[in-house]
Formats: C-alpha cells, structure tokens, sequence
C-alpha cells in the first residue's frame, strides 16, 4: 500500500482538499494518520467493525486493548454512549482537549473498537485538524496513538511514516504535537471518578469540577507495570525504545553523580538544557529548554526515539515526581522502564 503523505500548512484550498481526500479514505474504511494536541492518533471510522480491525492490524496491537472514539463536538458522545450528566459538567470545563471519558456504549459501537468491553472511550479533540477531519467524515473516528504497538506514541508526523509507511493510506503532518503526551483517561462510576491514566488535565483540575477523584493504583505503581489492569491498554509494556531506560529517584546532585559514576561511552543522560551544565562529558538527549512539567511531557517521546536513531544502548532519566502535572510523566517513564526503577537514598 502506498502512503500518501501531506502537510497541512495553512493554505485553505490545499489544506482543504487534504482533508476531503482523508475523510473519503475513512468513509471508505481506510485509516489516516492525524494530528491531535497530545499525540498523533492513527483514524478510521468508529461505525465499522473491519476498519478498526485494520487498526489493530497496523499497529500490531493486542485485540483486547480499546481505543478511543473521537468527536467533533462533546454533545456527540449521546451518539456512541449512554452519557450521564456530570459528563457535561467535565465537557463544559475540559473539552475540546485532552480528557478522555470511558461511559456505556450504545450497539452502534463495533465490540471490535472497545475489545468487547460494555464501555466506549469518548474524547473531543482540540486540535483543528482532527476536528475537521471528524466533520469531514461525517462519523466517530476510532483513533489510537499513530505507532507500532510497544513503541513511543508518534509526536510529529514523521514517527508516524516511520512506523506506519506502507501499512496505512495517508498521514497528515500537522507540525509537532503540543502537549507530547497522551489524554488523561476517567471513567465515571456510580462511586465517582477513576484516572486510570493520567494525562495534562489533572487531577486537581477534575477535582476543582467533581469535589473529589481516584487514582488507579496501576498509574503510580512501578510494581504493577505488567499486572492486570482496569484498563487493558495499562498491562502492556510501553512507550519503549529500544535502549534500556534506566530510571534514578534522586536529588539533582545525587542525579548527576549517579550518572558521571555509570554512564559509558554508548550511552545518554536525558536532561533540560538548563540542567547541562552538570553533565559536561556525557552525551546529553534534550528534554526541552527548562526543567517543567510541561517541557518534559512534550518531549518525552521524541527523545526516546532519538535515543534509538542514535543508536544508544541505555539512557539515564531522573523519575519526575508522581503528583501534579508530572504524574502522567511519571507513569510514562515507569512504563517504558518496565517499573523498575533505581532509588538513590536523599
Ligand atoms: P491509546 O489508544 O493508545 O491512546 O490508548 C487508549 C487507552 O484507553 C488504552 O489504555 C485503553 O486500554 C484505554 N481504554 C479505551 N477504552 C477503554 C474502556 N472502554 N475501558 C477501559 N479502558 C479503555
Ligand atoms: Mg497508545
């Protein structure tokens, strides 16, 4: 198969044509790789049970683990869900972004889109692609993140052709995801809300709309990497290069120190460029110009891939703490250490 590839670049006529040609490919079952603000996400339509078995299919993904269906607008999710009301409360707040709302499903959801789950991942994007894209097409899009599965989730569109060339129609390069980390994932109960994984709406930020919200223990537990989850994506090894992440709890100076002591000649330490300065005779990985949450999320996954590209054998990360804007950091590096983690006494 060949994959056609365009850059959306703000001329209206041609940007206009790309996403008539990929929503035609979704209507008829194809799958389009498309930009969203946290990561790339690979599209089909979430109505038909063969396109999101073609899904799995490129992804190499396990049959069980569910993707999320993607809407233009919030009041969209009546149509693929039975919605209860505190989701508009969630809506009004958060969405379009990044939060992702597991709810019942209603039959027009394929059991192949949910892995044969009673419930329906829903989100509403705000990137201005993937919204035009869903209008376009006229349906749900079903949309996992754009990569092999087990690999790093896709943050430009050229993660995606490396790991989807061939294997899909058409990629659409929307520039550089913004937020570089996947959605926060919540699903409602009759006893509240559950982050099963976090992302950059956090949980203080549910709680300032739900009074008070639950963490799933899988997301800050580097012992349960690997265990039966509540959500099946949560039990397999991911976000992983090919180098081995070796992840260190310890002070900056202990960090540092740690790192001059084992650090050899095929191997990186993965730091902001305002913390270099202490790491003066190894090969350094960016982790964006300051030491912020934000910074970090944003360019987790390229570094891992560029760790690959560069050929390195291991790569030293000091483990972020497990609250606030860094918890989704956390559990991604948790994961793509396979949970083990080295503890430096303070
Ligand atoms: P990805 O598609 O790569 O962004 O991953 C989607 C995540 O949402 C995975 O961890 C899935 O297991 C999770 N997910 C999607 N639908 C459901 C559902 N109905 N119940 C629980 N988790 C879900
Ligand atoms: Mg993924």
């Amino acid at each position: 198969m060949k994959t056609d590839f365009y850059k959306v670049s703000g001329n209206k006529a041609a940007d206009h044509s790309a996403i008539v040609r990929a929503a035609e490919i979704i209507q008829n079952g194809g799958l389009v790789g498309m930009p969203t603000e946290t990561v790339y996400g690979l599209a089909a339509s979430a109505l038909n049970t063969d396109a999101a078995e073609k899904i799995y299919a490129a992804k190499g993904r396990p049959s069980d683990n569910p993707l999320i269906v993607h809407i233009a607008d919030p009041r969209e999710a009546e149509a693929v869900a039975f919605v209860p009301p505190v989701y508009y409360r969630l809506a009004e707040r958060f969405m379009p972004g990044p939060l992702t709302v597991i709810m019942p499903k209603r039959s027009c959801i394929p059991d192949s889109v949910t892995g044969g789950l009673d419930s329906v991942a829903v989100r509403c994007p705000a990137h201005p692609i993937a919204r035009a894209l869903i209008c376009a097409a006229g349906v749900p899009l079903a949309a996992p993140s754009a990569n092999r599965s087990g690999a790093p989730s896709p943050t430009t569109a050229e993660h995606v052709r490396r790991d989807m060339d061939g294997l899909i129609d058409m990629i659409l390069d929307g520039g550089p995801s913004e937020i570089g980390l996947e959605s926060t994932v919540i699903k409602l109960t009759d006893d509240g809300c559950v982050i099963l994984r976090p992302g950059a709406v956090t949980e203080m930020m549910l709680a300032s709309v739900l009074g008070s919200v639950s963490i799933a223990k899988a997301v800050t537990n580097p012992e349960m990497v690997g265990d039966k989850p509540l959500s099946p994506g949560m039990k397999y090894k991911h976000y992983a290069p090919n180098a081995e992440v070796i992840l260190v709890d310890a002070s900056p100076s202990a960090f540092s120190e740690y790192v001059k002591e084992h650090i050899s000649e095929n191997e990186a330490v993965a730091v902001a460029d305002d913390a270099k300065a202490s790491f003066a005779h190894c090969h350094v990985l960016s982790t964006g110009k300051s030491t912020s949450a934000k910074d970090e999320s944003r360019e987790l996954f390229a570094l891992l891939r560029k760790a690959d590209d560069l050929g390195y054998r291991r790569i030293y990360i000091k483990l972020p703490p497990a609250t606030g804007e860094y918890l989704a950091l956390y559990n991604r590096l948790i994961r793509a250490a396979g949970g083990k983690i080295i503890y430096i006494s303070r």
